[in-house]
């Protein structure tokens, strides 16, 4: 299984290929300069296997163990923008994974929940996180279920490829808030998801929004035992 980055500096080297992955996002079509600076200062490099360091601002995903993946930076940055939520803002994220999203979000000036299903990478990732100094509250649980006791959130970021929109992820948005989810979509293709933005309107009122194709990891199967 791979490991964070033993070696945590952050060169003059990383920092000119961060500024230069921030200039491909522009062109790709990221405007929000907010999210653009949070990523300039999350060194993605940490968050990845010292083999692939030298890849890691090149816009691509790579494996963390686990059979899982670092989303793509342009993903990150992406679904981070849709959040279109202010600093301050209560944000639960599905799917710690590398915990790089996550420092992102705690980089936004977000409070940051997070939750991840797979023991091992929640392990990992958690004290890793810590060390980093991304203060986020993290848990070991299952994101079908969101996480009720700290609700309502602001922003509900899911960061795998979901079946079909949590019904309990609807009843933990704030009004006004936003569910960002990459939704399985067998016309978009195997394996694929569309980007989906679902926000509360008032108590019983949400509306939908699709923002493109995107291919994320799957969202395992809710698992009994694992509490919300
Ligand atoms: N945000 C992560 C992306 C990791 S890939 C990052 O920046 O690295 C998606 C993650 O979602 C994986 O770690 C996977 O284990 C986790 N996941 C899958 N199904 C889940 C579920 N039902 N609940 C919580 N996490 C889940």
């Amino acid at each position: 299984m791979s490991t964070p980055a033993a070696n945590l500096k952050d060169t003059y080297r990383h920092k000119g290929l961060r500024k230069a992955l921030l200039g491909k996002l522009r062109e790709m079509g990221i405007a929000d300069e907010g999210v653009l600076d949070a990523m300039d200062r999350v060194p993605r490099h940490h968050f990845m296997d010292d083999a692939f360091v030298h890849f890691a601002y090149d816009n691509k995903a790579f494996r963390i163990g686990a059979g899982q993946t670092i989303s793509h930076p342009f993903t990150v940055a992406r679904q981070t923008e849709l959040l279109g939520l202010p600093a301050g803002a209560k944000v639960l994220e599905i799917g710690t994974g590398s915990g790089y999203q996550c420092a992102v979000l705690v980089a936004m000036g977000f409070k940051v929940h997070s939750i991840e299903r797979q023991k091992d990478l929640y392990d990992r990732t958690t004290p890793f996180l810590k060390r980093l100094g991304y203060r986020a509250h993290c848990y070991y649980g299952d994101g079908y279920k969101g996480k009720k006791a700290f609700a309502p959130f602001d922003g509900i970021l899911v960061t795998c490829g979901a079946p079909h929109i949590p019904e309990a992820l609807l009843g933990q948005l704030a009004i006004g808030g936003k569910l960002i989810i990459p939704l399985d979509d067998a016309s978009a293709g195997e394996g694929k998801q569309t980007m989906t933005e679902v926000c509360r309107v008032d108590e019983g009122t949400f509306t939908k929004q699709t923002h493109g194709t995107f291919a994320f990891v799957p969202m395992l199967a809710a698992r009994s035992g694992l509490s919300g």
